[in-house]
């Protein structure tokens, strides 16, 4: 596994790869590597020749009182996960190698990044979207692999692949959970024991929703929304952010209960703010 530092280097090793004739599949994580991260690697390996890892923990996708100083950094596990893996090239580059000074271009991606999570997160979606541009044009991957775990931000990538007309297919894999149902996260790391049972109440609560839509007996989202919203107020630790039943694709709100749609909260469990979704079909 090469370990690459730098965009000069990480574009020649895409260059000669793609020379050779061979694929390349990437995934973009901020380290901290779980089990979520690690089923994006192996659909990557599983579907290409070559698989890219890249860690970097994105400042312009935090707001200026979030956790962008202490957000969970663990270099050697990663790396002792990575080996194990069949990942030929992981990048890792400093801040001042992606944003030098006068760093000034950004990519806008307008309403969509300011709804659900870019409510409270007003440029999130922006840092996301001028990172994954980067990333994707340093890297160069024919394939690129994302979470459900964060929906919102699947809809944001597949729009500007799209919209920016990038030659690049992008892969959504599923939420992978702990056995317990909590979506696995590098902030769960955040939560003391007692958080991190009170955090359960988010997975419960989208079966919960999920279940309410399926039964045919609740035909107004905002009824469903709203027992949601009594279930995980039971909780003391969990505050909510939003709870929103919205179309697959343009994550327009639903009135009227239908599938498919996705179910998709927030909430601060203690100071962590935790995310998760539930497709319904
Ligand atoms: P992050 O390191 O949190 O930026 O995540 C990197 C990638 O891993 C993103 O595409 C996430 O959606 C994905 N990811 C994070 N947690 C999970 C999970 N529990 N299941 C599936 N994918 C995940």
């Amino acid at each position: 596994m090469q370990v690459i530092t730098t965009i000069k280097d990480m574009n020649a090793f895409s260059k000669a790869t793609k020379a050779e004739g061979k694929n390349i599949g990437f995934a973009p994580t901020m380290g901290a590597l779980h089990k979520g991260h690690i089923s994006l690697i192996g659909n990557s390996v599983e579907q290409n020749d070559v698989t890219v890892v890249s860690i970097f923990v994105n400042p312009t996708q935090f707001g200026p009182t979030e956790d962008f100083n202490k957000y969970p950094k663990d270099h050697k596990g990663d790396m002792k996960k990575l080996s194990n893996l069949d990942v030929t090239a992981v990048f890792l580059p400093d801040v001042a190698e992606i944003y030098p000074k006068g760093f000034s271009t950004f990519v806008y991606v307008g309403g969509i990044g300011c709804i659900l999570c870019g409510a409270s997160r007003p440029d999130h979606f922006n840092g996301v979207a001028t990172i994954v541009t980067k990333l994707f044009n340093i890297v160069m991957p024919d394939r690129a692999y994302f979470g459900q775990k964060d929906y919102q931000q699947t809809v944001v990538i597949k729009k500007i692949v799209r919209e920016l007309a990038m030659n690049i297919d992008i892969v959504v894999c599923p939420i992978v959970r702990e056995d317990d149902g909590l979506a696995m996260s590098s902030r769960n790391a955040y939560l003391s024991d007692e958080e991190r049972n009170a955090a359960l109440i988010l997975n419960k609560a989208l079966e919960y929703g999920k279940g309410l839509m399926l039964s045919g007996r609740e035909e107004k989202a905002n009824h469903i929304k709203e027992k949601m919203g009594a279930f995980i107020k039971a909780e003391s630790l969990v505050t909510i952010e939003y709870v929103e039943i919205v179309g697959p694709v343009y994550l327009e709100n639903i009135k009227e209960v239908k599938t498919p749609a996705v179910i998709l909260l927030a909430a601060k469990v203690g100071t962590t703010r935790l995310i998760d979704n539930m497709i319904v079909e």
